[in-house]
């Protein structure tokens, strides 16, 4: 699982993480559900080594990782801007990481496969990925991400450019690649029904704190203060 203890982080006088704490067990399905700049990106991006922590400690699974560098924290992140390599095709972007670590050859082809036959992505393999819509490109960035194997999947609003039809569909197969990768999943969105929809646990985040932690249901049903209940839209 995931321990984040007390951890905070300022850029320069704003502090935009508050000594927040919170456990997620491995395997769970972790939403971070919160307005445009709560600090979302943030939180994640100091999980996955890419921000540096001004306080408090994050470990994954048994070690502290907040000093370790990215690579070594055994974590994948798609982020919000998918970033993948223009320069490369499809197939290159997923395989890259995987031929850094010495992966061998035929266990590549059979990852980079699996993951783009998940995605629905195989007939876009060997294309470059400046030739894709958003959308694809989207796509190519959760399965470079699958590929790797991480213990910790971190997904940052990985569905925010798509349109509605297949926002709706790979939102299915994430669901679907948690049920049968087991991987301990935080996934950051704006979007209460997919956070409803996805979640074990739904954690509300407001200006750099937590607000509530629950399942769907509790957040829906009790939400335990005025911004939460207004942010899910809660019955009155
Ligand atoms: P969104 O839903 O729009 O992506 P978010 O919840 O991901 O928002 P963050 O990107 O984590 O928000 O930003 C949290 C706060 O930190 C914001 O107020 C933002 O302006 C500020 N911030 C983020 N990065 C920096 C930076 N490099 N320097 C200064 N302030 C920053
Ligand atoms: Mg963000």
């Amino acid at each position: 699982g995931v321990v984040l203890d007390g951890v905070s982080k300022r850029y320069g006088a704003v502090t935009v993480i508050d000594r927040l704490s919170l456990t997620i067990a491995a395997g769970e399905f972790v939403v971070f559900l919160g307005p445009s700049g709560c600090g979302k990106s943030t939180l994640l991006r100091m999980i996955a080594g890419l921000e540096t922590v001004d306080g408090g400690e994050i470990r994954i699974g048994a070690r502290r990782v907040d000093h370790l560098a990215p690579g070594a924290r055994g974590v994948a992140m798609v982020f919000q801007q998918y970033a993948l390599y223009p320069h490369m095709s499809v197939r290159e972007n997923m395989a890259f990481g995987l031929r850094n670590a010495h992966v061998p050859a035929d266990e590549i082809d059979r990852r980079v496969a699996a993951a783009a036959d998940a995605l629905e992505i195989m007939p876009l393999l060997d294309r470059k990925s400046t030739q894709l819509s958003g959308g694809q490109q989207q796509r190519v960035a959760i399965a470079r991400a699958i590929v790797k194997q991480p213990d910790l999947f971190l997904l940052d609003e990985p569905l925010s450019n798509l349109d509605a039809a297949l926002r709706m569909r790979t939102r299915l197969e994430i669901a679907q690649l948690h049920q049968r990768l087991g991987t301990t999943m935080i996934f950051v969105t704006h979007d209460q029904v997919e956070a409803m929809t996805l979640a074990d646990r739904i954690v509300v985040l407001n200006q750099g704190g937590i607000e509530q932690v629950g399942s769907p249901m509790d957040i829906y049903l009790t939400p335990r203060t005025e911004f939460v209940a207004s942010f899910v839209g809660s019955p009155k």
